[in-house]
């Protein structure tokens, strides 16, 4: 495979260090609220990825991490007043639910950041030991200017970013630059007692730490979206190395451009994001996993009701092709990938390629007219559509698609509120109206229990 490494700026042929086992690490998602749609793109791409690494090497080993221990977690448990635990717990389920939809595999490692103290704490130790860190006020801080090779993957000035970080310096840091990699915790806030006092870890150190559990000192892969290149992925280059005797940490870096809405990055700190959760009741999910795979994976993608209409249209025509070929019996499991297929996708995961083929495949299966030619053509389309893992439902099922999914879910909302209420959960009830009433949907009492009704267009504006 041919991938572009971030590391190089150069598309590069791929291969893994142990052929028998290449490995691939994923910054996975911090659990206090839902993903939004900019969030899947990047884990969609990584899935295809790691759907394509397995085709091609015998043993991958594809890791995605979960953050569970944050500052953006403790502030939203104590604004709804629920233990952080819930909190995580919560969106950690969400975020299943939303990977699966979406059609993405199970990573073959899911670790946890809070299962990994002892390990993170042991590498903030080495990291003192050698003279790359140190202790102050509670605080475990990295020494920037201990790695000269600081800056290499985001190739930033060192200058430049110790001018972006003078603001406000806190008054334990050596040099502006550094960056925690333990700090304290009070009563009220989750801590582990350290040799530092109690206290939790920083985010960056969260996956250099697990990565080297899980997948060893040096890593094939490493991906995220290009947001991460700094200050997280270069912390993690600067962690790993420093604490691992200088070896190489990641030996190919890749990141997903981003997605934006009317021009800017979807962020939830901007506010202009759409949830998952909420589009997956609104569009079919295997449109939403088209969509995000119709642009390529390095340029910025821009999300907006048209592309998904279109994604709808497109996906409702090469399922009318299927449909059409229901006649011909073709084992789907058993296609094979068409070589083009998987050229396009050596070619540094050419997805609009990939998609331009099955739509020239589709073509060439709606004009065909002889029964062997017609199954070549039918076994081509599902083999190609596996690839992105899209086409593989039932022509019937993908048609069957709409108001009655959606009823039911509305449905298990209000049960699921009405029963929050009778726990006194009322922040849970609360956020299931207020999500209800985002759609659209308005609840009333009345003497038979909670009844819900969709609000005319008129009424919602
Ligand atoms: P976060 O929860 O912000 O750490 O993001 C989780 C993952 O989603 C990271 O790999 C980010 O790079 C990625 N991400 C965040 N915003 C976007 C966006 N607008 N488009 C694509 N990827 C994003
Ligand atoms: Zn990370």
């Amino acid at each position: 495979m041919r991938l572009y490494n971030t590391l190089t700026r150069r598309v590069e042929t791929f291969t893994p260090a142990d052929p028998a086992r290449a490995t691939l690490y994923v910054c996975g998602p911090t659990v206090y609220n839902y993903i939004h749609i900019g969030n899947a793109r990047t884990f969609t791409v990584f899935d295809l990825l790691a759907r394509t690494l397995k085709r091609r090497f015998p043993d991958v080993v594809y890791a995605r991490n979960i953050t569970d221990i944050d500052d953006k977690i403790n502030a939203a448990a104590r604004e709804s007043g629920v233990p952080i635990g819930a909190v995580t717990a919560r969106f950690d389920a969400a975020f299943s639910g939303d990977m699966q939809a979406l059609g993405l595999l199970t990573p073959d490692v899911v670790p946890y950041a809070t299962a990994h103290i002892a390990q993170i704490v042991a590498m903030c130790g080495r990291l003192i030991a050698s003279g790359h860190a140190y202790a102050a006020e509670g605080h475990v801080l990295f020494s920037v200017a201990s790695f000269p090779a600081y800056g290499q993957l985001s190739r930033r000035d060192p200058e430049e970013m110790l001018a972006g970080a003078r603001i406000d310096v806190a008054p334990y840091k050596r040099d502006a630059g550094d960056f925690v990699l333990w700090k304290p915790s009070d009563a009220s806030l989750p801590g582990w007692d350290s040799p530092w006092g109690r206290g939790r870890p920083g985010w960056h150190i969260e996956c250099s730490a697990m990565a080297a559990t899980h997948l060893g000192q040096t890593i094939d892969l490493h991906g995220g979206g290009m947001d991460l290149q700094f200050p997280h992925h270069e912390n993690e280059i600067a962690q790993s190395q420093c604490a691992h005797g200088g070896k190489v940490f990641a030996r190919h870096w890749m990141h997903s451009g981003m997605l934006n809405l009317g021009g800017a990055k979807m962020s939830k700190s901007l506010g202009n994001t759409f949830r998952v959760h909420d589009l997956l009741a609104q569009v079919p999910a295997e449109a939403l996993r088209y969509a995000l795979l119709s642009g390529h994976y390095r340029q910025p993608l821009d999300w907006s009701e048209a592309l998904i209409e279109q994604s709808v249209r497109t996906l409702d025509r090469l399922y009318g092709t299927l449909r059409d070929l229901d006649d011909v019996v073709v084992d789907a499991a058993a296609a094979p990938i068409p070589q083009a297929i998987e050229d396009a996708l050596d070619d540094d995961l050419d997805t609009p390629k990939v998609l331009a083929l099955i739509a020239g495949i589709a073509a060439a299966a709606r004009k065909a007219t002889d029964h062997s030619e017609r199954a070549a053509r039918k076994a081509e389309l599902l083999g190609a559509g596996r690839a992105l893992n899209v086409l593989q439902m039932e022509p019937a099922a993908w048609f069957a698609r709409g108001a009655g999914d959606n009823d039911a879910r509305i449905q298990s909302l209000v049960d699921e509120r009405a029963a929050a209420k009778k726990n006194r959960d009322f922040v849970r009830a609360d956020a299931i109206r207020q999500q209800l009433a985002d759609e659209g949907v308005a609840l009333e009492d009345t003497p038979q229990g909670v009844r819900w009704v969709r609000k005319r267009a008129e009424q919602m504006r």
